[in-house]
């Protein structure tokens, strides 16, 4: 059963748990995919519901940001606990890594994947990177090829919303990868392009913030969210 935060159904799991679900599915038959919403995409999801649909397919959808655990709260139910992207991929690698699982980087502009290969091979000892491919490409068909050939199980996929999603439940299957993360910006973070929020910030629930401070131009992205608190609270008093 799933938390339903403004028409998208949130698992509620701790990070913890989250994680070992992610481990198991990237070990079973089949292909699985992740997403992580935030407002933004919850927002975007309201109107499209084709973009709903995938999101409410996917197989894990976690609670990325503040935004959706204020939005849960004003409508008086879970989930209680954010399970940041960034965080379930880095506790996914763990596991990779002492697994022996092959995990694909795709995303970012050309350059960055590679970089945050290098990166992550020294931060998880052990951790298997099969294969990187930029987020800027226009044919589908030698993206799908390159993983295949990879013989990726994992495959972190870096487009930005609403692409990265509608990628994964399109072409996944197609890959042989049994798993899937949509993960927006965090290769970027994870090549140490774009910095991370320290944690004091982040415990704070200020990360947002701290976003901003670094990047003003998202300033339009996350005027949004006042607006999708506002519409929790809008209903929450219609009773739904
Ligand atoms: N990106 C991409 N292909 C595209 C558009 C975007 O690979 O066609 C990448 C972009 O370089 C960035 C990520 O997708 O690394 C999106 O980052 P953003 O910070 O907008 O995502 P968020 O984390 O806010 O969802």
């Amino acid at each position: 059963m799933r938390t339903d935060v403004m028409g998208v159904g949130f698992d509620e799991l701790t990070l913890e748990q989250a994680v070992d679900r992610g481990a198991v599915l990237a070990g079973e038959t089949g292909f699985h995919y992740v997403v992580t919403p935030n407002p933004e995409i919850v927002m975007l999801a309201r109107k499209d519901e084709r973009f709903a649909s995938v999101l409410r397919q996917a197989d894990l959808v976690l609670p990325d940001g503040i935004g959706i655990i204020k939005a849960a709260a004003i409508l008086g139910r879970g989930p209680k606990e954010r399970v940041p992207g960034i965080d379930f991929a880095a506790g996914l690698m763990e596991r990779l890594a002492a697994e022996g699982k092959r995990l694909f980087l795709l995303g970012a502009k050309p350059g960055v994947a590679e970089q945050a290969a290098l990166r992550l091979e020294k931060q998880f000892p052990g951790l298997e990177i099969c294969g990187t491919h930029d987020g800027y490409f226009k044919e589908d068909a030698p993206v799908i090829r390159a993983i295949l050939e990879a013989r990726a199980d994992v495959v972190f996929v870096c487009l930005g919303a609403p692409k990265q999603e509608l990628w994964m439940a399109e072409h996944g299957a197609s890959t042989g990868a049994k798993l899937m993360v949509g993960l927006g910006g965090a290769l970027d973070v994870f090549a140490g392009v774009v910095e991370r929020a320290p944690e004091k910030w982040q415990r704070m629930g200020l990360e947002w913030l701290y976003r901003l401070k670094k990047e003003p131009r998202r300033i339009t992205r996350m005027a949004r969210l006042p607006l999708f608190l506002v519409a929790a609270v809008g209903t929450r008093l219609r009773g739904k």
